[in-house]
């Protein structure tokens, strides 16, 4: 590969600041920095000047079309290209872009889940620009980031209510901050994703149908080896896998995507990429970027990539960890503890709010993060279990505890422990923090939420983060505004904090059978264990009311995605139960068929020449496998009805239920006979490759 110069190539087909600033006229570029900076109102005629300039900018880049990208509820990007071209009287054409097509679309939307929001007559959608989020280049079309909503302006995409949790956090942190003397223009979140994969050889991918229609294997032996000699996780990383990652790199920085680490992860063939974080809305349309271009670049190297969160059983899925802050337009990490005793208050407070919001709306994180796929990794001792709770680290629980308690703290002189005098003692990343077991680690100046599945859009558990945490942050700033004395008031507040939510931290082993007793029954925290455990509590009372009240959805909007949500659990899993049904009738029971022929034809040779032979291997092999087709049948026949019983309900809460406890675990049962079945067969006769050569066949 050419070598390539980083800096000139970073961001090179993004219109980022850079280009707005040396494009722009001056005026044009300061209010369009207004907007993205303060929100404040775009101006029809900065949006024409903008998109004169985007227009030859990107024109010059070779790019003939362009696109609003957005994100529907179906969980990945959607595109519809229109070209510059307009004809001219001459009949030729000429190159035209306008403010209004930058600022609005109306895309034919009626194909887009909408969970009831857009009547089948009304199936137009808009699309607005999000100024906040670069425009870039992609095959020839410049994208622009909007938010798409219906006629009505109910949101039917991720970004909208994101952009709006946003607000709401900003909001309240601003009166929050105002009560320590501080004025700033704004409070932002930010958010580093961690993006865990696999990569499998292509020609073994396309010869799998249960990889190719649902992106995991629903069937397949342990091979001899796993991941038990812990060899693959930070390993050598093999040559096609680094120039899968040279290429990625490049396409990625082209699109001013900040990719900066890569290494090899826990199972075979298993990677992840981190980025440098950015703005929440930012890191969100980015992450969904680098899901793509993964995919596509993985090609390019006859690889395929997979996002999905348990491709393989028996060895580790793949999840994503949200790193996620609050900081000002000045730069300042509110979750940084302070250097003095005054910004160290605010950080407990802060810190404070995050705990508070935790405990308050658990249910509302773990439902976040719930999708057919990710129900196979939560609690499934190789992620977070589905209990959520923080760890905090041994340094700042004590000084919790002792704020809690009037005690005095240990890390410092032997005095108690009262805000607004003391310093809290500069605690570094927290050593201990390699306590992967938690759900919620604060690292630092950060938290890190390790709930996510590898395909999830990182919208949604930053939306419900957002909104909780401004809920904390609004109930805070109503007591303490207007108080005639501050610091009392608020050391008074922490301390009732800590008291009311310490059930929610927990430094301990979050894998272990004893913290699921401890949490469900001692400490009364939630363990919603699956999608359609989760899902219906959205339309919780509490949550509605707070996600009302910071304006974050609208009551409507939170019904459409509910369904939304349960559907698509749903729908996943029937998609799998039918590969099922088909991998077994067309290709196991007859290749098991062919297999018993085999030995039957045999042993009758054999002991037709002699009668001596004892034909073992042949008939014990035999017996079982015939008793397996047994099985293999009636598990399949009865997955079939259970199946075919899913049509019967209207209701998608009942039928997420049956789906839960009837497909799946006929699913999970018919698997156990047919993998059975492929140790005892011989791999010639085998219809689809092992585990051994998905997992060990790209060097
Ligand atoms: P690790 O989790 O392995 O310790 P890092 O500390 O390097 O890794 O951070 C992982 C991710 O967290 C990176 O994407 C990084 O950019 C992001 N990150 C670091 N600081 C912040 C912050 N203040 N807010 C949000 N994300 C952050
Ligand atoms: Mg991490």
């Amino acid at each position: 590969m050419e070598k390539q110069n980083v800096p000139e190539l970073f961001g090179s087909n993004v219109f980022d600041d850079r280009e707005m600033r040396s494009r722009l006229s001056a005026k044009v570029y300061s209010s369009l920095r207004k907007t993205i900076d303060e929100n404040v109102k775009l101006e029809s005629d900065v949006a024409e000047a903008v998109a004169q300039q985007m227009k030859e900018w990107a024109i010059e880049k070779g790019a003939t079309h362009f696109t609003h990208w957005f994100q529907p509820l179906t969980g990945v990007t959607a595109e519809k290209h229109d070209s510059f071209i307009s004809p001219s009287p001459d009949g030729g054409v000429i190159m035209e872009f306008s403010g209004k097509e930058l600022i609005k679309g109306e895309p034919d939307a009626s194909s887009f889940p909408s969970g009831g929001l857009r009547a089948t007559f009304e199936a137009r959608g808009y699309t607005a620009w999000d100024p906040t989020s670069y425009a870039f280049i992609k095959d020839h079309t410049l994208c622009i980031p909007t938010a798409f909503c219906s006629y009505a302006g109910d949101a039917l995409d991720k970004k909208t209510p994101l952009l709006r949790s946003m607000q709401a956090l900003n909001r309240q942190a601003k009166r929050i901050l105002k009560l320590f003397g501080k004025e700033v223009k704004y409070v932002r979140t930010s958010v580093g994703p961690e993006q865990e994969y696999f990569l499998i050889d292509k020609e073994m991918f396309e010869k799998r149908p249960d990889l190719v229609y649902t992106g995991r294997t629903l069937f397949g032996a342990m091979p001899p080896k796993g991941q038990e000699l812990d060899d693959h996780y930070f390993g050598v990383i093999k040559p096609r896998v680094t120039a899968f990652m040279e290429d990625l790199n490049q396409e990625l920085w082209k699109l001013g995507i900040l990719a900066k680490t890569e290494h090899n992860e826990v199972a075979p063939a298993q990677h992840e990429l981190a980025p440098i974080f950015s703005t929440t809305n930012v890191a969100t349309d980015t992450n969904q970027l680098t899901m793509e271009i993964m995919q596509r670049v993985a090609r390019k190297h006859d690889m395929v990539c997979l996002l999905h969160e348990k491709p393989f059983a028996g060895v580790n899925g793949s999840g994503k960890h949200n790193n996620w802050s609050m900081a000002t337009d000045n730069g300042t990490n509110l979750l940084s503890p302070g250097e003095t005793p005054y910004d160290n208050a605010q950080f407990l407070l802060f810190l404070c709010a995050v705990i508070q919001a935790v405990d308050d709306y658990q249910d509302l994180i773990r439902l976040s993060v719930a999708t057919a796929g990710n129900d196979h990794r939560l609690g499934a001792n190789e992620a977070p279990p589905a209990i959520i709770s923080v760890f905090l680290g041994d340094e700042l629980s004590a000084i919790l505890d002792a704020i809690k308690n009037d005690t005095p703290y240990e890390g410092k002189e032997k005095e108690i422990m009262k805000l607004g005098v003391h310093a809290l003692p500069r605690f570094s990343k927290d050593t201990t923090d390699r306590n992967r077991t938690s759900p919620f680690a604060f690292t630092g100046n950060k938290f890190e939420l390790r709930s996510l599945g590898s395909s999830n859009s990182i919208a949604c558990c930053n939306i419900m983060l957002n909104a909780a945490v401004a809920e904390s942050l609004k109930q805070y700033a109503d007591r303490l505004e207007g108080v005639a004395n501050f610091e009392d008031e608020l050391h008074d507040l922490i301390k009732e904090t800590i008291k009311k939510h310490e059930r929610i931290i927990f430094n301990g082993n979050g894998y272990s059978d004893e913290w699921v007793k401890e949490a469900t029954t001692v400490r009364g925290l939630s363990n919603l264990k699956t999608t359609a455990d989760a899902m219906p509590h959205l339309l919780d009372q509490k949550n509605v009311d707070m996600l009302i009240a910071h304006k974050v959805f609208t009551e409507t909007e939170l019904h459409s995605r509910c369904e939304i949500m349960l559907e698509n659990y749903c729908k996943t899993v029937n998609i799998e139960g039918h590969t099922m049904v088909d991998m077994v009738r067309k290709n196991y029971l007859p290749a098991i068929e062919n297999n018993l022929y085999s030995f039957a034809k045999t042993v009758s040779l054999m002991k037709s020449v002699s009668d001596k032979v004892k034909c073992q291997y042949e008939i014990k092999t035999m017996e079982r496998l015939s008793e397996l087709t047994d099985s293999i049948l009636e598990s399949v026949e009865s997955l079939e009805s259970a199946l075919e019983e899913l049509k019967s309900y209207d209701d998608i809460i009942k039928t997420s239920e049956a789906v839960r406890d009837n497909v799946i675990t006929k699913m999970d049962k018919l698997r156990s006979f047919v993998d059975e079945a492929e140790m005892l067969s011989s791999e010639k006769c085998w219809p689809f490759p092992s585990y051994g050569k998905l997992l060990f066949s790209v060097y």
